[in-house]
C-alpha cells in the first residue's frame, strides 16, 4: 500500500523498518513514525512549522475551540466509510483531528496521517499510536493508485491530481476551508478594512461534490495566548505586517466567529 519514495515500488514492513524490492529502507523512529520524504520534495520555504507555533496550535486545539469541527469530521467518516477502509489525513498538523477520529469513529478503519512537518508528525504519532504516521509531501503521496477509500484535507495545500490518483473510484475526500465569516472579529481589530473570506472548496476534476455546508458558531476566546495562537494558525498571519499582527497582543478576551466550509467529494 505504501510506496518507496525513491523508486515507487511497494514498501513492506520488515521489523522496525519499511523496505522496498530495491532494498531502499526507511526506519520506523522510536516515536512510531517513518520518514517518506526525499530532500528534493520538501517545500522551499520551511518544511512545515516551527516547534513553538506547533505547540501553540496544539494548546489551542486541545482547549476544544474547534471541537465542533472534529465532531463533524467523525460523523462524516462514519457516514461514508465502511469497516475495513483505509483513510488518510493529508496534512495532519499536530494530529488533533486524527486523534479525534481514532477516538470517536465507530468504524474499523486503518488510519494514516502525513504532514511535511517532521515535528508535527512526531506529535501526531505520539498521540495516534494505532495510525500509520509518516513525514510526506501531499504533492507526492507515497501510495499506490486507487488504494485509499477516503482522505481529508483540513486547511491544507493539496494536489487534485494526487488525490485523484490515490483515492479509489467511489472513494471520498473531505475538505475543510475557511467560511466567509471565519475569524472576522479578529480581522476587524487587525485590519482597517476587514474583508470576508472568499468561500470556496477545492478544484477537483475527477471528483463530484456530493455534500457542502458550513459549521458556524461563536468561540469565547478566553485569553491572549489563545487569541494569538489562533491568529498564528491562519495564513493571514504571514501576509500581515508585524505591526498589524501585534494589535491582537492587547486583547485578553473576545467573542469570535468560527466559520468552516465543509465539502465532501466522491471520486468518479
Ligand atoms: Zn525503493
Amino acid at each position: 500500500m505504501l510506496l518507496c519514495p525513491k523508486c515507487r515500488q511497494r514498501l513492506v514492513k520488515d521489523g522496525n523498518r519499511y523496505r522496498c524490492i530495491n532494498n531502499h529502507s526507511y526506519d520506523i523512529a522510536r516515536q512510531g513514525y517513518v520518514n517518506l520524504i526525499l530532500a528534493n520534495q520538501k517545500s522551499s520555504a520551511n518544511a512545515g512549522d516551527n516547534i513553538e507555533s506547533l505547540k501553540a496550535r496544539e494548546r489551542f486545539l486541545n482547549s476544544g475551540y474547534y471541537k465542533p469541527l472534529a465532531v463533524c469530521l467523525i460523523s462524516l467518516v462514519d457516514k461514508y466509510l465502511k469497516d475495513g477502509s483505509c483513510f488518510l489525513d493529508a496534512g495532519c498538523g499536530t494530529g488533533y483531528y486524527l486523534q479525534q477520529l481514532l477516538a470517536g469513529s465507530s468504524k474499523d478503519i486503518s488510519f494514516f496521517g502525513t504532514d511535511i512537518s517532521k515535528k508535527g508528525v512526531i506529535m501526531t504519532s505520539r498521540k495516534c499510536q494505532s495510525a500509520t504516521c509518516f513525514v510526506g509531501n501531499v504533492f507526492h503521496l507515497p501510495f499506490e493508485e486507487g488504494t485509499l477509500d477516503g482522505s481529508m484535507s483540513v486547511f491544507c495545500p493539496y494536489s487534485a491530481e494526487e488525490f485523484a490518483r490515490v483515492i479509489k473510484e467511489g472513494g471520498y475526500l473531505i475538505v475543510v476551508t475557511a467560511g466567509r465569516k471565519h475569524l472576522f472579529e479578529l480581522k476587524e481589530i487587525v485590519y482597517e478594512e476587514p474583508y470576508l473570506n472568499k468561500e470556496e472548496g477545492y478544484k477537483l476534476e475527477d471528483f463530484e461534490l456530493i455534500e457542502q455546508f458550513n459549521i458556524t458558531y461563536t468561540m469565547d476566546l478566553k485569553n491572549t495566548e489563545d487569541i494569538l495562537a489562533l491568529w498564528r494558525m491562519m495564513p493571514y498571519y504571514h501576509t500581515t505586517s508585524m505591526i498589524d499582527n501585534r494589535k491582537l497582543e492587547n486583547l485578553d478576551r473576545i467573542d469570535c466567529v468560527a466559520d468552516f466550509l465543509v465539502s465532501v467529494y466522491q471520486r468518479c
